[in-house]
């Protein structure tokens, strides 16, 4: 494994004990530091004070649930979130929800598949910094997107995006009105092709209509999306 994700910390929020527990085993063996919280509100206080580069996170949860903890997690600090669903409709619901979380995992999984999806998702906030040589501000009709602040605004008033919609909209905007195909987006974006990555790329663009207007992206038919200047 590369030796950046060496000491990445992993905050696992998962209140089944067994699951918890072999989760933990297998991130420490592959390297990360990881902490263990089994309530939503220790999940949030230990989101604040741990400062994790990850969670792991179980929607079903005592106290506040998953959705809640990943909302107020984010509005502290913005985090990757891998969400844990018991059923594949329960992901569809959540991703029709477009709850914040940057991917997905149905109960039960391998722990190949859990290190793969971890690992993925690592790999891409720590490529998210724009190159210095490439231009820092993008602009898109009214929409502004300040790469070196990753700040968006439209229409001047400040948009707040998860990490992962802000990464899909600079991919789309550094290359405006060429059509990308959702599996090309699910990995410049995402770095894996899970099958239930597909409806992800789906809800991440209804994310990003829903805060930066209808407009803004073009769907496709049976091909993918693009970006275009709002009216
Ligand atoms: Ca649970």
């Amino acid at each position: 494994m590369p030796s950046s994700d060496a000491r990445r910390r992993i905050l696992i929020v998962e209140d089944e004990p067994t699951i918890a527990a072999s989760i933990a085993a297998r991130l420490r063996a592959e390297g990360y530091d990881t902490r263990t919280v089994h309530d939503g509100l220790a999940a949030v206080e230990a989101a604040g004070e741990y400062r994790p580069d990850a969670l792991v996170l179980d929607v079903m949860l005592p106290g506040i649930d998953g959705l809640e903890v990943c909302r107020r997690v984010q509005a502290a600090r913005p985090v990757a979130v891998l969400m844990l669903t018991a059923r594949d409709d329960e992901t569809d619901m959540l991703v029709g929800l477009g709850v914040g979380a940057d991917d997905y995992l149905t109960k039960p999984f391998s722990m190949r598949e859990l290190t793969a999806r971890i690992s993925a998702l690592l790999r891409r906030v720590a490529r998210a910094a724009p190159a210095p040589e490439t231009q820092s501000a993008l602009r898109i009709g009214e929409v502004e997107i300040d790469r070196t602040e990753r700040r968006v605004r439209r229409d001047t008033a400040e948009v707040h995006l998860t990490a992962t919609e802000f990464d899909l909209l600079v991919r789309l905007a550094t290359r405006p009105r060429v059509v990308h195909t959702r599996e090309q987006l699910l990995g410049e974006v995402w770095g894996h092709s899970a099958a239930a990555g597909i409806r992800t790329v789906d809800s991440h663009v209804r994310a990003l209509r829903r805060k930066l207007g209808d407009g803004i992206i073009r769907t496709v038919h049976g091909v993918g999306y693009a970006l275009e200047s709002p009216r």
